[in-house]
This record gives structure tokens, sequence and C-alpha cells, in this order.
């Protein structure tokens, strides 16, 4: 192993004890994690801080989210292997790429066009092969594909989005942050049982808004 080497092996070993640490219990997602290297999804001069606990600037004046917070969310949806998932908010590819490895089918939306077609070729890369992105607003869901098992929402909206809970199935659970932009939003967990919708409060977070329509690149 070379210097260069082992400093990343540290650092990843070091990556999974803080996602342990911050009350990750489920193996199957920090095996996720471990697989999945967040280096690929971020690019120039952060790609060095790739292994921090924390969110870094992607194209677009977009973020990828905190690895804690994707580890946090991809427990809560308490995927199976035969699951069909919606994420709205593709950003860098990072999260789309750790539920790719937990369900059977995964679509994910971003209305940026420049973040769909970057993470598209990342997958590529990394023989993702059960991943679609579309440039799309996602507050419509994806109608042509629904319903679906789970839903992961990674911007925040005012409130849950009506056509996504339509999308959900029953027996199904959706994540998705919510309050107002710049406040403290919410990580909110729903399931859709037959006679309606339950939901739990999971814990504060921040994330950049849902905004309707597409963007500009
Ligand atoms: N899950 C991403 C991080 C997402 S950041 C990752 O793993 O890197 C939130 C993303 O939501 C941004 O890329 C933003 O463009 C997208 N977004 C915001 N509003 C949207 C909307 N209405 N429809 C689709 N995507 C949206």
């Amino acid at each position: 192993m070379t210097d260069e080497d082992e400093g990343i092996a540290e650092r990843k070993m070091r990556f999974l004890y803080a996602l342990r640490s911050r009350g990750i219990t489920d193996g199957r997602v920090l095996t996720a994690m471990e697989r999945i290297d967040r280096g690929a999804f971020v690019k120039g001069l952060f790609a060095e801080r790739a292994y921090e606990d924390t969110p870094l600037p992607i194209a677009c004046g977009q973020t990828i989210s905190q690895p804690s917070v994707v580890a946090l969310m991809t427990q809560a949806l308490q995927l199976s292997p035969r699951d069909k998932v919606l994420e709205i908010g593709t950003g860098s590819g990072y999260q789309a790429a750790i539920l790719s490895l937990l369900a059977r089918r995964v679509y994910t939306v971003d209305r940026h066009r420049r973040l769909v077609r970057e993470a598209t070729e990342v997958f590529r890369q990394l023989d993702l092969t059960n991943i679609t992105a579309f440039a799309a607003d996602g507050s419509h869901g994806l109608p042509d594909q629904a319903p679906f098992d789970r839903i992961l929402v990674t911007a925040a909206a005012e409130d849950p989005p009506g056509p996504l809970l339509a999308q959900l199935k029953i027996g199904g659970i959706m994540v998705v942050p919510v309050g107002q932009t710049d406040a403290v939003q919410n990580l909110i967990k729903v399931t859709r049982h037959e006679t309606g919708f339950e939901y739990e409060e999971m814990r504060p977070v921040r994330f950049v808004p849902l905004v309707e329509g597409l963007g500009s690149e």
C-alpha cells in the first residue's frame, strides 16, 4: 500500500466509526456506506474532504448531504431488496447509489439537467445498473413509474407534497425534510396505512429547498 492508500483507508475507517457513533446500527446500511465511495461524487477542490461527516458544495449551487444524514434517512426507509424507490433531488447521485445497493430499482429526479447528466455518468462508471435518473420537477413525483414502496425527498418542502403521498403504496414509507427554508426543518417519516398516513418526527435537519420547475442548467 502506498502512503496515499493508507491515508484513504484510515479516513474511510474513521468515516464508518463516525456513522456508528451517530446511531447508524443497521449493518446493511453500514455495508452500503462502506461500499460506495463518496469521493466519486465530489469533484475538484472538495474531493479531499469526501470522508468528513459534512455536507459539501456540488454544481448548480447545490450540496451533497452529510453522510450521517444520508445513512439515517436510508436506515429509516427500512428497505427490502424487492423495493422500488423514488428519490427527489439526485444532486451528486451519492444517496441514490447507496439506495441502489439495498433496493431492486431506484428512480431519481432532479430539476437540474446538469446534475442528472453528471450523476448518470458516475452510476455508469460504478456499474450501478438499477438506477434511472430523470430531469424533472420532482414535486409531481413520477406518475409513469408509480406507485413506489419507498420515497425519499432530499430537499425541504413546506409540507410533504400531495402527489408524492398519492404515489406511495399502502405499507410504504416516505422520508422528507419539512419546514421553511433557512428555518429549522424537521426530518419526517411518513408511513401509509390502509386507513391513512402516520407522521413521525425524526430530528432537526437543514436541506436546500424544494424549488418548483426545471433549473436553468
Ligand atoms: N441527494 C443528493 C443531495 C441533494 S441536494 C445527494 O446525494 O447528493 C437537493 C437537490 O434537490 C438539488 O440537487 C436540487 O437541484 C434538487 N431539487 C430541488 N427542488 C427540486 C424539485 N422540485 N424537483 C427535483 N429536484 C429538486
